[in-house]
């Protein structure tokens, strides 16, 4: 069975790392990021282990102790990318080796780079070569992901939302499964982990907390049963029988 060592960089402890409005949190992002490769791959049989699982910093060095004791095939280590100290132009992902790697790694950063340029909404800046510890300390093929830059006031936007998140991390899981001879099935960019409806306009504020909660699209119900989006779960407020916006809005807070 293939085995894999996912690796979402940072913790909340870590300084920096934010965006300069502190909309975007780098380790939340790289956490979401990770889990999502996470169940694409582990729906194709392939064994995930995660280098933390909460937003709590785990040590450089003990990242790369995690990926040698699971022996594991491959290490990928995922992160956002920033530049500068105020909003620029800077943006694209990057997928990053160790400066002396061997043909197997190659493969890896191709496999993954090719993948994720198929996502569009992400300019492909190419696959570079880095001395960071992580890659320079994994015995494994190992490449580091930069999915974009929250230093950049267009991008930074990309990266929170749920849609382009989905569809960067099913591509790097392609990427790793095309690596593995694994054929990928299934077609997650069409179905939406969650979706938050609202009835009327009486319930889209206590949506809209929800969706905010939840990290989740929000529509009009009749939107959503026209647009032929598919989610795995909906969440309606409001539009109960007998409801009105205050009931929708204690629903509301029962879920958030
Ligand atoms: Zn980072």
């Amino acid at each position: 069975m293939a085995k894999v060592v996912l690796d979402p960089g940072h913790g909340v402890e870590t300084p920096g790392k934010r965006s300069f409005d502190g909309s975007l949190l780098e380790h939340e992002f790289n956490f979401d990021i990770a889990k999502r490769q996470k169940a694409v791959l582990e729906r194709h049989g392939v064994e995930v282990v995660l280098t933390r699982l909460n937003e709590h910093d785990i040590p450089l060095a003990e990242r790369v102790a995690i990926a040698k004791h699971y022996n594991a095939d491959i290490f990928v280590s995922d992160h956002a990318d920033a530049y500068g100290s105020t909003w620029n132009s800077a943006n694209g992902y990057t997928v990053y080796t160790y400066t002396r790697i061997d043909a197997a790694t190659t493969r890896l950063a191709q496999c993954v780079d090719s993948a994720m340029s198929e996502v569009g909404s992400i300019r492909n800046r190419g696959i570079k070569q880095a001395d960071f510890y992580v890659l320079r300390n994994t015995p494994m093929p190992a490449i580091l992901i930069e999915h974009g830059f929250y230093t950049n006031k267009v991008e930074g936007p990309k990266l929170k939302d749920t849609n382009v998140r989905q569809a960067l991390a099913v591509a790097g899981a392609k990427g790793i499964l095309q690596y593995f001879g694994i054929q990928y099935k299934g077609k997650e960019e069409d179905t939406l982990k969650a979706v938050v409806t609202y009835a009327g306009d009486g319930d889209v504020f206590a949506a809209v907390l929800v969706a905010q909660k939840m990290h989740c699209p929000l529509m009009s119900v009749n939107d959503f049963k026209t647009s032929g989006i598919k989610a795995e779960r909906v969440i309606q407020i409001g539009g109960k029988p007998g409801s009105d916006r205050f009931s929708s809005f204690k629903d509301a807070a029962n879920l958030i």
